[in-house]
């Protein structure tokens, strides 16, 4: 048993989108279920929870620690943080550990893609503030999420990193218990102090092929077990990235927490070159908006229009990765060719008021999403009918949401001449069928459906869906990147330039 180290804990997570249209500022982080937790109320809100905090306590317990809670603030991604919520967090980080005392070691969960207005590389930043008041001897072993943009300054700073596993992620937790262990053995003398190593090759993937299950990052979790089920590594780290952050540290990386200095450069050498070899596997083809509709509109055919939907998957505008949950271009296809189905969610609190103000069977000219911004479209204008009006709130049934109150807050069904579309107050991924049903709407009874998220759907929607397929719309979050206009990203970098050669060294 340990003579009663003191462990500070902390978390600070946002997964920033530079494109979307959705500001970030302290009261994105306040705003949250959790709040911003602070000092001792960490530990009695986390204690026993399933999330990356409640894995460190949970080490911490086992090991007769002292925990030191700091501040526990996550925000849904969306535009890059503000510099006065930035500056405010990391010092409040600070000022809780300035004022602990003598600390043993530091446990941080963070994002690895937050970009704040004054801090770019805003993991960094935190985590040379954090080091700047524990000085060089006290280890600092950081979890992140496997979208996490890793930059060399940040790999100074730390001595060690544990990344996801898992997506869609599900092993915050485990990963927790793996950082808090990790700071354990490094504390006990049981391994040597390590070192973190980047390897980072040119490369910004998009999201759309980054599960875990499936596609290339089978491949490269596989030969990373390899490489840590030898000595000398303690762990490697596969970020595959987030590319819908403008600046020079956003692409892949990866990153290897190891005592043995010439294994962990040569493993982080071999593991950045294995993820350069197989970039093309990150690409998917997606289809025009028109083509999109063409082809779900021959599928669904006249004949067989109560078949299993026909799914469309606005995967540029997921709210889950700093999409509006908003923009208008599918719909507005949709409208025009006269397409029956329905969509969930749309954002859009001004029209959900009109229609509540109507009441059910009222029918009046709505403008339809594009209000964030009119940067991926102006609003659709069409007359619509009010079919359902509802407080939004239900409990999913799906594997995302199982169990869980979701609040859409107030929320209307709006019939555009037979395209049904659920408008809420709340921005959400259409993530689970109950977006559907909580107004009134039997998902597999319709021919169509359109869900704007990228991935998380397919859980509740792969099982009764005929196909899906996933469309080339304007939004914040679009897989084909040359849509975007990138100023801060190193250049060149495939897939936005041609002819891109590499080595690892
Ligand atoms: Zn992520």
């Amino acid at each position: 048993m340990n003579d009663s180290k003191r462990i500070a804990i902390g978390m600070i997570s946002h997964e920033t989108n530079t494109f979307s249209p959705v500001a970030t500022d302290l009261e994105s982080f306040a705003g949250q279920r959790h709040g911003i937790v602070e000092a001792g109320q960490i530990i009695a809100d986390f204690t026993g929870t399933k999330t990356g905090i409640g894995g460190f306590l949970e080490v911490g317990a086992e090991q007769g620690w002292q925990m030191i809670g700091t501040v526990v603030a996550s925000a849904t991604p969306s535009a890059n943080v503000a510099a006065s919520a930035h500056t405010a967090l990391r010092d409040k980080l600070t000022g809780y550990l300035n004022g602990a005392g003598t600390l043993d070691g530091v446990l941080l969960h963070l994002h690895g893609a937050m970009l704040a207005e004054n801090a770019p590389d805003a993991e960094g930043d935190i985590c040379r503030a954090v080091r700047a008041v524990i000085g060089a001897d006290v280890p600092l072993v950081v979890e992140l999420d496997l979208h996490g943009n890793i930059t060399p300054e940040f790999c100074e700073v730390v001595d060690g990193v544990i990344v996801y596993d898992t997506n869609p992620h599900i092993d915050a937790y485990e990963r927790g218990l793996e950082a808090a262990n990790l700071l354990a053995a490094i504390l006990s003398g049981d391994i040597k102090r390590p070192r973190v190593y980047i390897s980072k090759p040119p490369m910004l993937p998009p999201t759309i092929n980054m599960r875990t299950a499936e596609g290339p990052m089978v491949k490269l979790l596989e030969r990373r077990r390899e490489w840590e089920s030898g000595p000398g590594i303690q762990n490697v780290a596969v970020f595959p990235g987030f590319p819908y952050a403008d600046f020079d540290g956003a692409g892949t990386s990866i990153i290897v927490t190891a005592t043995d200095p010439e294994l962990g450069a040569r493993c982080a050498r071999e593991m950045g070159q294995l993820a350069w070899d197989m970039r093309d596997e990150f690409l998917k083809p997606l289809l025009s908006v028109p083509d999109a509709v063409d082809e779900a509109l021959v599928l669904i055919g006249e004949d067989d229009a109560h078949g299993p939907p026909v799914v469309l998957a606005d995967v540029a505008d997921n709210p889950g990765g700093g999409g509006s949950g908003e923009t208008p271009e599918l719909i507005r296809e949709l409208v025009q060719r006269g397409a029956q189905g329905a969509v969930a969610c749309l954002w859009d609190p001004e029209s959900v008021e009109q229609a509540f103000a109507l009441g059910v069977g009222g029918e009046a000219e709505f403008r339809l999403g594009g209000k964030a911004s009119d940067l991926y479209g102006e609003p659709v204008v069409a007359r619509g009918v009010v079919r359902c009006l509802s407080d939004g709130i239900f409990v999913g049934h799906g594997p995302v949401v199982r169990g869980l109150t979701v609040r859409c807050g107030r929320t209307a069904l709006i019939d555009v001449n037979g395209l049904k579309i659920v408008a809420t107050t709340v921005r959400h991924a259409a993530n689970d069928q109950g977006y559907f049903s909580v107004v009134g709407i039997q998902p597999q009874r319709e021919p169509l459906l359109v869900i704007k998220s990228r991935g998380h759907f397919r859980a509740d929607f792969e099982p009764i869906a005929r196909t899906i397929i996933e469309v080339d719309a304007p939004g914040a979050a679009n897989p084909n990147l040359s849509r975007y206009n990138y100023e801060r990203v190193s250049r060149p970098i495939w897939p936005l330039d041609e002819d891109v050669s590499w080595e690892a060294e």
